[in-house]
């Protein structure tokens, strides 16, 4: 079939804009009559630097970023953050601890336990890693903080499983969180992919009190970035694979607070993470190591860094009140697919429960006749027939995906809306 007669629903990687493919193929074979593509032109030259300022300057643009935060561009994906939210997060812990504790003034003789024993004491009974599980992804990035630190060092704050029969599709209300005093980081994924939950709004028990200062928090946006308006000042990190609502798959973005960025291995002064039993990251997923050199420390692929910024200067171009006008356009999408669904209860099963329901990946099962996996089956022949593609559910919960990311326009959505109500009324 050809690009123009399919609408592709997949969960990621996700559709492109065609123009932006354009453009990015011509760049590939000759970026800007230099004779190079884009994807051999060194990552030290000024070219780089400057395609990735552009799309450092037009996403903070876009979704409205305080300068004290800083946007760096890394590899390793989303499960690369999992682990380097958790090394970065404990190494500023550490580093805060080893302040106040080393700013209490001492004496060689005065009969108690030494600075170091009392930093090694804060970390044994006192260092805490929150997670809120509310999803498979959120569930991956607790494992591997526990893999990384120790069970024990993680705190399962919240299992949407435990109150709703062993499954996902609920948010637990704010008020059943175990939080830690003090957590190094709390965690939470805006918007589960693979389970089709997503916060509507920024946790209200998170929020930081009106001196600012509040939990650690870190939020996985990796696909519903850029579809909402979002607080950053109410966030201590944020990140996201390119790879559904910015670009393409091979970077992943980070915005976090400055000072939050701790040197953990590079300041001959910081006490050493290891005499303290605590692992230090590869340096590649060392944040200050990335910040210091503009994303640039080590070969980064420009060429995916610049069919990002070039979403976002198609995005900045089309929507003049940003993000918001982009988050009307998906409301307006994820609206006309549950309408479609909700109006034939006796076809159609959505997944996670109401309040929670996820405008980029709308999760149902399809019923029809009692047989759901003949009926699933049907449903997909039929979908794809009329070009409407990538509706298979996540392999680990089967039934039925849409992934409404921004580049699905509104007419695939309305497409889709239409044959969800005539595959209902055929029979
Ligand atoms: N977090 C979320 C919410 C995701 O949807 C995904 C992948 O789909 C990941 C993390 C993992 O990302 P990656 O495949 O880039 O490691």
């Amino acid at each position: 079939p050809a690009r123009e007669d399919i609408t592709y629903f997949g969960a990621g990687p996700a559709l492109l804009p065609t123009d932006v493919l354009k453009k990015a193929a011509e760049a590939l074979v000759d970026f800007q009559g230099t004779g190079l593509g884009l994807a051999e032109h060194s990552h030290r030259s000024e070219i780089a630097n400057t395609i990735i300022n552009e799309a450092k300057a037009d996403l903070a643009s876009f979704l409205d970023i305080p300068d004290d935060y800083e946007i760096l561009f890394m590899q390793g994906g989303g499960t690369g953050e999992f682990s380097a939210t958790a090394y970065n997060l404990v190494g500023s812990w550490v580093a805060n601890k080893r302040e106040e504790i080393f700013a209490q003034p001492r004496h060689e003789d005065d009969g108690l336990p030494s600075q170091m024993q009392l930093l090694n004491d804060a970390v044994n009974n006192d260092l805490k890693l929150d997670y809120i599980i509310t999803g498979s992804w959120s569930a991956k990035a607790a494992a591997e903080s526990a893999r990384l630190f120790g069970q024990d060092k993680v705190n399962v704050a919240v299992d949407a499983r435990l109150t709703n029969n062993g499954k996902f599709g609920i948010i637990p209300d704010e008020s059943t969180w175990k939080l830690s005093k003090d957590a190094a980081l709390v965690y939470f994924c805006a918007n589960e992919t693979v389970d089709g939950v997503e916060f509507q709004e920024f946790p209200k028990v998170l929020t930081p009190g009106p001196d600012g200062k509040g939990p650690i928090v870190v939020a996985d946006m990796s696909s519903n970035i850029l579809s909402r308006k979002i607080d950053v000042k109410n966030y201590s990190l944020i990140f996201f694979g390119a790879q559904k609502n910015l670009g393409s798959a091979g970077i992943t973005v980070v915005i976090i607070k400055k000072n939050l960025i701790a040197p953990i291995t590079s300041q001959p002064s910081a006490p050493s993470m290891r005499h303290l039993g605590l692992p230090i990251p590869p340096i590649i997923l060392q944040y200050d190591t990335i910040a210091q050199n503009n994303s640039l420390y080590n070969t980064l692929s420009i060429f995916d860094v610049y069919i990002a910024g070039q979403v976002l200067k198609k995005a900045l171009a089309t929507y003049p009140d940003k993000v918001s006008g982009q988050e009307t356009l998906s409301k307006q999408k994820a609206e006309l697919i549950y309408n479609a669904l909700d109006s034939h209860p006796d076809v159609y099963r959505i997944v996670p429960h109401k309040s929670v329901r996820s405008r980029m990946n709308i999760c149902f099962r399809v019923t029809k006749g009692g047989d759901i996996d003949a009926a699933e089956k049907d449903f997909l022949k039929q979908s794809t027939a009329l070009g409407l593609t990538g509706l298979k559910g996540h392999r680990s919960v089967g039934g039925i995906r849409a992934s409404n990311y921004n580049s699905i326009a509104l007419e695939g959505a309305q497409k889709l809306a239409q044959f969800l109500v005539d595959f209902a009324k055929a029979s």
